[in-house]
């Protein structure tokens, strides 16, 4: 059976609901293949894509974001080979995993630049964002006995309301005691179906 684009998705049930986001497009998802990736990095490598690169972000920026497909910096920001570090993961929310990394970021960079800034954290939220499935108690219970945390623990991971959750997120950088005054915090949200970026938290640390 041929579906037109206008076939709606059947909805998962709890999965989704709260956030609307769809798991798959009309076709479902393409072959799970990695052979076509590995094409592309040679097409890359063979027009010296690599090349220049450098190891401290030419933009002074450390993206935190989520794992979705649609939410790639390289794509929404236009970002670069080298041009930001790029941490992602489950609705880019601020984890102690996600504090450690920028605080060894900012470690390496202090050995670089004695004084003023070393970098900003951008940390971008964004629309129908796939852990309002968190929200669903089924999911959510079935989740946390699967990895062992407490499914109470897990209602806060859902970024149901982006512009709330990363300015929660852009707080717990700002008091996280490892990381140094000179690292700038700024929250945004990314709303997948306008393709625009808003600043929530402007970067300046109070
Ligand atoms: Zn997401």
């Amino acid at each position: 059976m041929s579906e037109g684009p206008d076939t709606p998705i059947p909805a998962v049930p709890g999965v989704g609901r709260a956030s609307g986001f769809e798991l798959a497009g009309p076709d479902g998802p393409s072959e799970l293949n990695v052979e076509t990736a590995l094409e592309r990095n040679r097409a890359f490598a063979g027009v010296r894509g690599h090349e220049g690169a450098t190891v401290f972000p030419t933009l002074g920026l450390f993206v935190v974001t989520c794992c979705d497909p649609r939410t790639d910096p390289a794509h929404f920001l236009g970002l670069g080979l080298g041009d930001a570090v790029v941490a992602r993961n489950v609705g880019g929310r601020v984890t102690p995993e996600v504090i450690n990394d920028v605080t060894y970021i900012a470690q390496i960079a202090e050995t670089a630049l004695s004084d003023g800034p070393l970098f900003q954290v951008a940390v971008i939220h964004h629309t129908q964002c796939g852990t309002g499935a968190l929200a669903d108690d089924a999911f959510r219970h079935r989740y946390g006995e699967r990895i062992g945390v407490d499914e109470s623990a897990l209602r806060g991971v859902a970024v149901l309301d982006p512009a709330a959750t990363v300015s929660l997120d852009v707080e717990r950088l700002r008091s996280a005691p490892a990381i140094p005054a000179r690292v700038a915090v700024s929250g945004h949200v990314y709303d997948v179906v306008t393709g625009l970026v808003e600043t929530v938290v402007p970067g300046a640390r109070s």
